[in-house]
């Protein structure tokens, strides 16, 4: 067998090499950080070559930059896509490849799960351009299949979701898509490319928030979106005239934290199912949310279109709000914040974090319990996540006591 960065060698090794080589310069191991804004020509001719694209090479940082192109070419391969391209943040990949196609009059189906933001850009921004949006119940198959048929330019999916973690069938949601010729966007920022590849399934666009587990670090912001080269050159041109952009800084900083995708989903996947079933079985839990308990809706889905189930899970405390209180500050090992996918262990109210924009009632609806809690883990020891967790109801329980 022959094997490279590109073909072969398998997601771990990718996951090191790949997209760097011909970054390197003066015999750097690593890609460097280039902050040039602009790139120089003496030869206009050759200046013209490569502005027009004729010839390789960078003109203008909004347009391109060596060490976004460095990230681009990563997430690309990692994705197995054609081609791939990249932006300011998550949210500006998705607005942006959303804007690339959708003209007055388009028509979008997706679901009401979907992260926050983009729930936003479906139910606020999209009807004002007079484009038509249908949010179907999450994980209703039956219901997407009936909504594509009325006629849809755009199925716009998210799987695994937040904060539930309910999934959805790719292959089936691809079958009905094509029979009337809608393009299929997926949001992997969950499963990453280390867990699944939607591309495999027929999917047109995959569109990732780096800013949580590719870069794994949350020190960056930053946005992809990998897929055939024609879409992909189309929201390219999109994003250089429109300018979100990602920085070179951000883009070092992701390059880097995918070195270590392969070894932190691992980690975050097998401490996750040890956590989802340490909590299931616990007094003082109500519901646990996670892909990979047998009981989850998905699962079955999850197990044919997934390496492995992820390293998000979510759970509602017994006692209400009161109780997260009282619950989520004894914490030791987790950051309370709105983030997810990091190497440290992270915390918060659904209400607080991707849900903040729903009413009490639009959450009731959703199937989200005001007590859930998401809770996104880290790399740190699995043991050690349990213990923190048992701590943390243990005191829950002592201030429950003496209220009483
Ligand atoms: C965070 C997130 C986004 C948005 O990404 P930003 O980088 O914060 O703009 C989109 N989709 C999902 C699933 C996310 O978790």
């Amino acid at each position: 067998m022959t094997i490279n960065q590109n073909k072969g060698a398998s997601l771990s090794t990718k996951a090191v090499w790949s997209g760097e080589k011909e970054y390197r310069v003066h015999g750097a191991s690593q890609v460097p950080v280039v902050h040039s804004v602009a790139f120089t020509y003496d030869d206009l001719d050759h200046w013209y070559d490569v502005a027009v694209g004729r010839e390789k090479g960078h003109i203008y940082g909004r347009n391109t930059n060596p060490t976004v192109e460095s990230f681009e070419q990563k997430i690309k391969i990692l994705e197995d896509a054609e081609a791939a391209t990249s932006f300011s943040t998550g949210m500006a990949a998705i607005s942006n490849s959303l804007a690339t196609f959708l003209r007055p009059g388009s028509r979008v189906v997706s679901c009401k799960d979907t992260y926050g933001g983009t729930n936003k850009i479906f139910s606020e921004f999209l009807p004002q351009l007079d484009i038509d949006v249908k949010l179907c119940e999450t994980g209703n198959h039956g219901q997407i299949e009936e909504e594509v048929r009325k006629g849809c330019d755009i199925l716009y999916l998210e799987t695994p979701t937040n904060p539930t973690v309910k999934i959805t069938d790719l292959e089936r949601m691809v079958k009905v898509a094509k029979e009337v010729g809608a393009l299929v966007f997926v949001d992997n920022t969950f499963a990453t490319p280390i867990l699944q590849n939607p591309l495999e399934y027929g999917v047109d666009l995959v569109i990732h928030s780096a800013t949580k587990y590719l870069g794994g670090h949350a020190d960056a912001l930053g946005g992809a979106v990998c897929g055939s080269k024609e879409l992909v050159e189309k929201i390219y041109h999109y994003r250089e005239i429109n300018g979100a952009t990602m920085d070179p800084m951000a883009a070092y900083l992701i390059l880097r934290g995918m070195k270590t995708l392969h070894l932190r989903m691992n980690q975050q996947c097998k401490s996750a199912m040890k956590i989802a079933e340490y909590l299931k079985n616990h007094e003082q839990v109500d519901q646990v949310f996670y892909p990979g308990l047998e009981d989850h809706p998905g699962h079955d889905i999850a197990k044919k279109q997934m390496r492995q189930f992820g390293g998000m899970l979510s759970f509602s405390v017994k006692g209400g709000m009161d109780a997260v209180k009282q619950f989520l500050p004894k914490l030791e090992f987790a950051n309370r914040a709105a983030n997810l996918g990091a190497v440290e262990t992270t915390v918060g109210p659904a209400r607080t974090t991707s849900h903040i924009e729903n009413t009490p009632e639009e959450r009731a609806a959703l199937g989200i319990p005001e007590s859930l809690v998401r809770y996104s883990v880290g790399i740190e020891d699995t043991d050690d996540l349990i213990q923190d967790l048992e701590n943390a109801f243990a005191s829950l329980k002592k201030a429950e006591a003496a209220k009483r």
